[in-house]
């Protein structure tokens, strides 16, 4: 196992909500909702099994207009699709489920709980190392050859390998080069803010608003972590930089890559999202704007509850004809295996999804070890 960082964890899988989704918001047949759906169940057995912190709050999400109960009533049905237990409630229901939260209908989904996304990661890491897997920190790959085995051209020196796994996150569409052609990742950063100590008591579990299901976004919602901290985010604010966690911060070759694509144009012609782009720009640079957003859903939030807090951007694949692919993307040659798009509820959809990815890699190796020196 090849790793650019010197420590795991550094981007998506170590900078998200770390909320175990139960699958409620998505479409019935769709890659997600297959891996989300187990991986749920899996992933809170596995946490229990191994002593990592999870807390089964179950997640509401709270309708604050009328013309939002239709979206509430389609996630209904996304989550009676899914088999995933949820129910509509009341507005007076939302109070007794979460006492400070409003709105004039809410959705309940019991499964969602909060985990410790970092501990899994090491769980997963021991568990790989325990069955004699090695990796190999601070070596960042830069692409690959394939031919009768692969070789894979790292900063450490070239690999051979019978098969390679790019699973690269923000990276991988670069990685994946001709394979992934029509297809390029597009950060977005869910900045968060975070509630102070004194007023976590706000939030029971996780409160969300209802998203705009044209965006692969869920929206602001509040969430009480594993460690007692509520969050408040995330955004989608789309990055200057694939690892650029600040509003000011900027990568030249991500930024180019980002304006030079097709996709990114057909996109921006849309006006639903440049309104978010607006609204997304607002935000991050007021924490005002954020609350206002989050005291639609908890009235009872002041402007002083809320300080700023981390930030993880999102791989999102947009592809060439301006579209922003909602759906896992897996791509294959005859040695090789890409990871596309594997945003949200990515790390729920792990186990299932990383079983599926190692049957694909049994059947490229055919047996064979995995890495050893070119030549
Ligand atoms: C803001 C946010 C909130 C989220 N919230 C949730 C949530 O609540 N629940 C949920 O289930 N999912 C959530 N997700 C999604 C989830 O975090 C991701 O789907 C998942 O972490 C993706 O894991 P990954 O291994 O594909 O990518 P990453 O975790 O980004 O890992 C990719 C790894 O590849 C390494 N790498 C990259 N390029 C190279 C290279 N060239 N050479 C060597 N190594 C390289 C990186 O250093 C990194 O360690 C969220 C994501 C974000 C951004």
């Amino acid at each position: 196992m090849v790793e650019k960082e010197t420590q795991p964890a550094q981007h998506q899988s170590g900078r998200n909500s770390g909320v175990i989704h139960s699958g409620y918001n998505l479409k019935p047949g769709s890659l997600k909702a297959k891996y989300c759906v187990e991986g749920s169940r899996r992933l809170r057995a596995y946490c229990r099994e191994r002593g990592i912190p999870v807390d089964e709050g179950g997640i509401l999400i709270v309708a604050r207009t009328e013309a939002e109960r239709a979206t509430l009533a389609e996630l209904h049905r996304r989550a009676q699709g899914n088999g995933v237990q949820s129910r509509i409630v009341s507005g007076d229901d939302i109070a007794a489920i979460e006492a400070h939260a409003r709105g004039v209908e809410g959705l309940h989904a019991p499964e969602g709980a909060s985990f410790d996304a970092p501990a899994y990661v090491r769980a997963l890491l021991a568990d790989a190392e325990a069955l004699g897997v090695q990796v190999r920190y601070g070596t960042a790959v830069r692409g690959f050859r394939e031919g009768r085995v692969v070789e894979v051209d790292t900063s450490g020196g070239t690999l051979a390998a019978p098969a390679l796994l790019n699973c690269a996150g923000l990276h991988a569409d670069r990685i994946a080069g001709a394979v992934a052609a029509d297809l390029r990742i597009i950060p977005f950063r869910g900045y968060y803010a975070e509630l102070t100590a004194d007023s976590r008591r706000l939030v029971r579990s996780h409160v969300y608003a209802v998203p705009d299901l044209t965006f692969p976004f869920l929206g602001v919602h509040l969430s009480r972590r594993v460690d007692g901290r509520v969050i408040v985010g995330p955004g989608a604010m789309l990055a200057f930089g694939r690892e650029a966690y600040r509003f000011a911060q900027m990568n030249l070759r991500d930024l180019s890559g980002t304006l030079s694509w097709p996709g990114f144009y057909r996109l921006f012609r849309e006006p639903r999202f440049r309104s978010l782009v607006v609204s997304e720009v607002r935000k991050s640079l007021s924490l005002g704007a954020v609350w206002r957003e989050a005291r639609f859903l908890i009235p009872a939030l002041e402007r002083a509850d809320l300080v700023r807090s981390f930030a993880g951007n999102r791989a999102t694949v947009v592809s060439r004809d301006g579209h922003m692919v909602d759906d896992i993307v897996v791509r294959e040659t005859e040695r090789t295996v890409h990871v596309l798009n594997a945003v949200s509820p990515g790390l729920t959809c792990s186990l299932p999804f990383g079983e599926h990815l190692a049957g694909e890699c049994h059947r490229k190796l055919g047996g064979e070890a995995l890495l050893g020196r070119a030549g």
